[in-house]
């Protein structure tokens, strides 16, 4: 039976007994409105450690803007469900005041990868995530923690937030699971009307086509293009595309890179932001 607890005491109580027996736990960290995304890193998480442990928790510091966080999407009765289908062994579920007691101040320096791109247009976001996975980590103690490529710069926030603590996690990313029409999960789609919902794949497909043009385009032409599409799909605001390194997010200016080279969108549909990146090289 999946245990559901809302308090810190609690979880020490039930985790001392795994924790003593040097039983690995597995860690998915998730804002709940659970889709199949979400449940591959749980399925992952489950094989690879001894018991899984899951967080819903829609973090309050992390919005920078009130209605996403009002709007987001919330239905625990459905998650309970599905994580007890998926055979999830606690799920913690805590409160803003068990979180965030005092009035948080601890301020982070993830240096450029927090100003580019997500960090650029959504301010005080990283600080907001790397306070509460901080937290999390803190209060459950995983053994793995697994992240999904599809928020691909707070992949490379949380390995810095890591490295920069020694945080004694390992760090396991996990590729981005799509709709059969390609767009990228997210629970944020359950927003999106059923006209917007049509044409969002356009978000994937556009970053597929720009891929096409390598190498024969150099970035600057390939994000012209793009761009010059997205002016002709009235419904689309193209908040950013990025074409970056996918270690240190730095902007590329040629296709010869140590790193792997990754394009990043982001793009309003109507009232909903949505983001995607694939790999380019
Ligand atoms: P969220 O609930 O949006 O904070 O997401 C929780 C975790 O699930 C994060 O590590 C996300 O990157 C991951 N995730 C969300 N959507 C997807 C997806 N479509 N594919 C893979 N991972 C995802």
């Amino acid at each position: 039976m999946m245990k559901i607890i809302s308090t810190i005491t609690e979880i020490n109580k039930t985790l001392r007994p795994y924790r003593e027996a040097e039983t690995s736990v597995g860690f998915v960290p998730t804002m709940g409105a659970l889709h199949r995304g979400h449940l591959e890193l749980m399925k992952k998480a489950r094989d690879e450690n001894d018991i899984l442990a899951v967080s819903i928790f829609v973090n309050p510091i992390q919005f920078n803007n009130k209605e996403d966080l009002i709007k987001y999407p919330r239905d625990i009765d459905r998650d309970i469900t599905l994580l007890e289908e998926i055979q999830c062994d606690v799920l913690f579920n805590p409160s803003s005041d068990e979180m965030y007691p005092e009035p948080v101040t601890e301020i982070y320096d993830f240096g450029s990868l927090e100003r580019v791109m997500e960090g650029a247009f959504r301010p005080g976001h990283f600080n907001g995530v790397a306070v509460v996975v901080k937290r999390l980590f803190d209060i459950l103690k995983p053994s793995r923690a697994y992240f999904g490529e599809k928020d691909f710069q707070q992949l490379a926030v949380i390995n810095k937030l890591v490295e920069q603590k020694d945080l004694p996690v390992e760090i396991v990313p996990c590729p981005t699971i799509r709709e059969p029409d390609g767009l990228a999960m997210s629970s944020r789609n359950a927003r999106l009307t059923e006209d917007e919902r049509k044409v969002a794949p356009f978000i994937y497909q556009s970053l597929k086509l720009a891929k096409k043009n390598i190498p024969h385009m150099t970035p600057e032409e390939v994000k012209f293009r793009l761009k010059n599409q997205f002016a002709d799909q009235p419904e689309f605001r193209l908040e950013y595309f990025e074409i970056a390194d996918d270690k240190e997010l730095h902007a590329v200016s040629n296709w010869e890179n140590k790193n792997g080279i990754r394009g990043f969108i982001a793009a309003y549909l109507g009232k909903v932001r949505l983001i995607d990146n694939i790999r380019f090289i």
